[in-house]
């Protein structure tokens, strides 16, 4: 019976956003946002996430978190992403564009999605823009949190002493993590800033700041 409903969900949404994709980009757009929230390690996508969640009423996917849910039920895929991130590494494109596409498809009813730490490669960004495209949506925007290297490694170590995150512990983690982010992530944005769907938002101020922003910007994509 679930597996019917959501069937019927995700045709009706299907058809909805074919319609409106012919209709009009703007009619697409009211029904249908979804947002990379970007920045380094530490940039305070997570913390933003949920209370946009809330405030948008969209779905906030966080391919970190998931695997941590992995790891600590120690599933075959969390044993493989541990080996990853303990290192400060990113796992592999096929697990995680996988292990995504499987999240976001167990929300048929949802009205957008706020994507938190992916894509954090080019490849994932192409698996994404062609994954959206399937479902007849599109991605609305990228907003960039700035943050420098200095106040990231310093707000890292500090989580580090209460998340229980092996990856926040240790100083050569941190770094290893703001290089692979600096090489391999950052170019993320100039794929999205090219297609005109990037933007920046200051990240240093306090929570109620940041979060102004960003629902400001939000609000006007
Ligand atoms: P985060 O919670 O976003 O800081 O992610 C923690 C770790 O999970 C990263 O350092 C990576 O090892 C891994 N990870 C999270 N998201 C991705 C992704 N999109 N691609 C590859 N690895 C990821």
């Amino acid at each position: 019976m679930n597996n019917l409903i959501s069937y019927i969900s995700r045709q009706w949404n299907y058809f909805k956003n074919r319609f409106f994709n012919i209709v009009g980009k703007s009619q697409l757009n009211k029904f249908m946002k979804h947002i990379i929230l970007f920045g380094p390690p530490g940039s305070g996508k997570g913390t933003q996430a949920k209370q946009l969640e809330k405030k948008f009423n969209m779905i906030h996917i966080s391919t970190g978190d998931l695997f941590r849910y992995e790891i600590g039920n120690k599933t075959p895929l969390g044993i493989e992403a541990q080996a990853y991130m303990d290192q400060g590494r990113l796992v592999p494109d096929e697990v995680t564009i996988g292990m995504l596409k499987n999240r976001v498809n167990k929300h048929p009813e949802a009205n957008g999605f706020i994507f938190d730490g992916f894509p954090r490669t080019i490849p994932q960004s192409q698996a994404l823009d062609q994954f959206l495209n399937e479902r007849g949506e599109e991605l609305s925007g990228l907003i960039s949190l700035k943050v420098d290297d200095e106040e990231i490694v310093v707000r890292l170590l500090d989580r580090g002493k209460t998340s229980g995150r092996a990856d926040d512990a240790s100083e050569a983690v941190i770094r290893k993590r703001i290089e692979v982010y600096n090489d391999q992530t950052a170019p993320v944005f100039n794929y999205y800033d090219d297609k005109g769907k990037a933007q920046e938002v200051e990240g240093v101020g306090t929570i109620d700041e940041i979060f102004n922003r960003l629902s400001s910007t939000i609000e006007a994509l």
